[in-house]
């Protein structure tokens, strides 16, 4: 990994990642994304790390805003997740780490949960096919503790008259593995869904979670190969399905809302906001329009619940100052966000765009 050291020999200690950092905006300056890829070569070398260092390596969500700003491309969020896979050959990662790859591998899910209720939330109006050219991917915070968004979404591709299929077998996509540098397992569970899937004769995969959408369609294919399938993002799907009029909105509104931007999906953040408009929402934005992560990924939320409740207070807090709804079209998101307001005891509610979109729709469904 000489190129990683060259990349972070190239830092021109121009600071811009630390501004943009959500770990660095709530605990300041003593962790920043700068300090993180400066740890390279003690990692490499095996050197004992001080507590605060070790911290400093697993205190990033990987949200990848400090690369979008860097002025000399050094990939940091990469040299992360570089670290941490050196880390974790070394046995040396936080426990809960170590605890939710675990239940990744054994339980399908990072929660641990049942697997056999991913499928729990299927109720009786949703029309779904037995075997269809088109599939979709629920996802694991969806199957787990978000169903209506599986609900809705379904009820949306169906008033359009598709009836995708879903997937017996279905995996985590893996991103935790991803995020924390277990490259053997990520390659094995790659290898594994892609087959399965285009077993399935799926030619075209629609995804609720960003997540998922980004790890299906940018890891894979670096851990294992390209699939054979087109894997859409369901926002991209509502968007389209909207723009060709397959689908009529009776129950339009007339509100205005702040929307949460999902760090997986930065590079299509038009798709929901035309969404919205069409819907009759008058999106507001926050942050003036710079993705800030709700802080829950890669392991911040369970290895360290303040700073990841402090960053989804940030965008509580600003949403708050215009709105009591927040909107997104990240589960996890949701999930964190919901949770850490609802604790803080802050009344404000968080919905996703599908289920918006169904309500939309109304009667003629
Ligand atoms: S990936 Fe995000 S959380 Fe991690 S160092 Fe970069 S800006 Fe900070
Ligand atoms: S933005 Fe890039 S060049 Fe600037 S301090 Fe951060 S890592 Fe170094």
């Amino acid at each position: 990994m000489g190129d990683y050291k060259q990349a972070v020999e190239s830092c021109i200690d121009c600071k811009k990642c630390w501004d943009v950092c959500p770990v660095t905006k709530v605990i300041g300056n003593e962790y920043t994304p700068q300090g993180k890829i400066e740890l390279l070569s003690k990692v490499e070398s095996g050197e004992e790390l001080s507590e605060k260092e070790f911290d400093n390596i697993y205190l990033s969500s990987r949200c990848g805003a400090c690369d979008d700003v860097c002025p000399v491309d050094i990939p940091i969020k990469d040299i992360i997740q570089y670290e941490r896979n050196i880390l974790a050959k070394q046995g040396r990662e936080p426990d809960k780490t170590k605890y939710i790859v675990q239940n990744i591998l054994q339980h399908n899910n990072p929660g641990g949960r049942d697997d056999s209720k991913r499928f729990d939330w299927v109720s009786d109006d949703l029309k779904l096919a037995e075997s269809s050219e088109i599939g979709y991917m629920v996802g694991c915070w969806i199957a787990h503790a978000r169903p209506e968004i599986a609900r809705s979404t379904i009820r949306v591709l169906n008033a359009a008259g598709i009836e995708p299929m879903l997937m017996d077998k279905e995996k985590c996509c893996g991103l935790f593995l991803v995020d924390n540098g277990h490259f053997e397992e990520i390659k094995k569970h790659a290898r594994e869904y892609i087959d399965y899937i285009e077993s399935l004769g799926i030619k075209k995969l629609i995804v609720s979670c960003p997540g998922c959408y980004r790890t299906i369609k940018d890891s894979y294919p670096k851990f294992y190969r390209e699939p054979k399938f087109e894997i859409v993002p369901a926002v991209a799907v509502f968007e389209e399905l909207l723009d060709e009029k397959k689908i009529v909105l009776e129950n339009k509104v007339n509100i205005s809302a702040p929307l949460i931007d999902a760090c997986h999906l930065k590079n299509m953040r038009d798709s929901p906001r035309n969404i919205l408009k069409q819907i009759g929402v008058d999106t507001t934005e926050i942050f003036d329009g710079e993705v800030v992560c709700c802080g829950a990924p890669a392991g911040l939320k369970p290895n360290y619940p303040q700073t990841s409740a402090d960053i989804a207070m940030l965008s509580v807090n600003k949403s708050k100052e215009t709105s009591d709804l927040m909107l997104s079209y990240c589960p996890f998101c949701i999930y964190h966000i919901s949770g850490v307001s609802e604790n803080m005891g802050v009344d404000i509610q968080i919905k996703d765009i599908s289920v918006l979109l169904d309500d939309a729709i109304g009667k003629s469904k």
